[in-house]
């Protein structure tokens, strides 16, 4: 990973190998992970364009009712809620919207079809009240991102071609490297997104669950990106939700054994999630202080001298047990 100032100045680089070798960044494209995931099932598993409209508790049977945006119905034993930030499946049990938390970011995915030339590290460049971070995702694609401070959401701008005109200017004196990637970028993976994150404060937010329907996910804990954590948290939901309706499945015998594994999935994600997304919290205002003189500090002592990645790495230590063959091949 190397950190350099806005003007392309190296403050630090570090290597995994000698802060941590328990650690490591792999940059995975959005829609490979996706399919990879999907090419695991058998065909048809998956209803794809499914738009959920509403959602409610059924009277007679104590199943969830959805109603999908073409109007269809379905009577749903298990609801898993994996539907984003702005989650109907949240609003519905409870949830508060998330917060804002007065930063944008674009993101993207700069093309070279006949190859780019970077290394594959993890680029950042830190100015003030903003950053820019470079990762190559393979031999043609370089994503790239764009945080910066905003206090007002202003308008929701889709179009593309002014979006990119906006990214443009934000990085006007900034290295002319980053400005290309953006140049290279595709229309269909530019995004301008507002950053917000929702606290999940004990006793005061809904739990996971609520009865058979679950959150995962941003759904539930959406959370700041400054430690790149948030797709991370929701895979690492859905291995501990799977074993546990898996357990469920196979083993329980009482007729409230679905709830109870939901609630256990609840409870053992909570103290996971909760510390991260404050965290993150934290670190965004550290990264995105815009005051020249903090900035200063950082970028000539605190960087160079006393920053040490591997405690700063230390939350992606997480392990996982394994699912357990025998109980994925169950009635899961
Ligand atoms: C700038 C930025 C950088 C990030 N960087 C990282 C990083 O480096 N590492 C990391 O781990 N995370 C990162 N994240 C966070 C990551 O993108 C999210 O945490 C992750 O996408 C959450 O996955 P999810 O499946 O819960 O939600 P999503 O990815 O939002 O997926 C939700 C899905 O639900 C669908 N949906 C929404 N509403 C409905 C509805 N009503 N009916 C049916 N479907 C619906 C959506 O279409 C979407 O397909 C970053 C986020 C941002 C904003």
């Amino acid at each position: 990973m190397v950190v350099n100032s806005k003007d392309g100045k190296e403050l630090r680089s570090f290597k995994f190998k000698d802060e941590d070798p328990s650690q490591e960044v792999r940059a995975v494209e959005r829609r490979i992970l996706l399919e990879t995931l999907a090419n695991q099932l058998p065909p048809n598993t998956i209803r794809f364009s499914s738009g959920l409209k509403n959602i409610e508790r059924d009277g007679s049977s104590g199943e969830t009712l959805l109603e999908l945006s073409d109007g269809t119905k379905l009577l749903a034993q298990v609801v898993i809620g994996c539907d984003g930030i702005r989650s109907r499946v949240a609003k519905w049990m409870g949830f508060s919207e998330p917060r804002y938390v007065g930063q944008c970011a674009f993101r993207g995915l700069g093309f070279y079809p006949k190859g780019h030339e970077f290394e594959p590290k993890v680029n950042n460049f830190y100015g003030q009240g903003m950053r820019v971070g470079i990762v190559p995702v393979s031999p043609t694609a370089v994503y790239w991102f764009i945080c910066f401070n905003s206090p007002t959401l202003g308008p929701k701008i889709t179009d593309p071609s002014i979006l990119k005109q906006q990214a443009r200017e934000l990085l006007k004196n900034w290295p002319s490297d980053i400005l290309n990637i953006v140049d290279l970028t595709s229309d269909e993976t530019l995004t301008k997104t507002p950053l917000v994150d929702r606290w999940l404060w004990p006793t005061v937010s809904p739990p996971a669950s609520l009865g058979r329907t679950v959150l995962v996910g941003d759904a539930w804990h959406p959370m700041t990106p400054n430690l790149g954590q948030g797709a991370c948290c929701a895979l690492e939901d859905a291995v501990v939700l799977s074993k546990k309706l898996a357990y469920a499945l196979k083993y329980g015998s009482s007729p409230s054994a679905i709830e109870e594994a939901l609630q256990s999935y609840g409870s053992e994600r909570w103290p996971r999630i909760f510390p991260l997304s404050v965290k993150s919290n934290f670190v965004g205002s550290l990264l995105q202080w815009d005051n020249s003189i903090v900035c200063s500090v950082r970028d000539n002592i605190i960087i160079p001298k006393l920053v040490r990645l591997g405690p700063m790495l230390e939350h992606t230590n997480y392990q996982c047990e394994p699912l357990l063959p025998n109980l994925v091949d169950s009635k899961v």
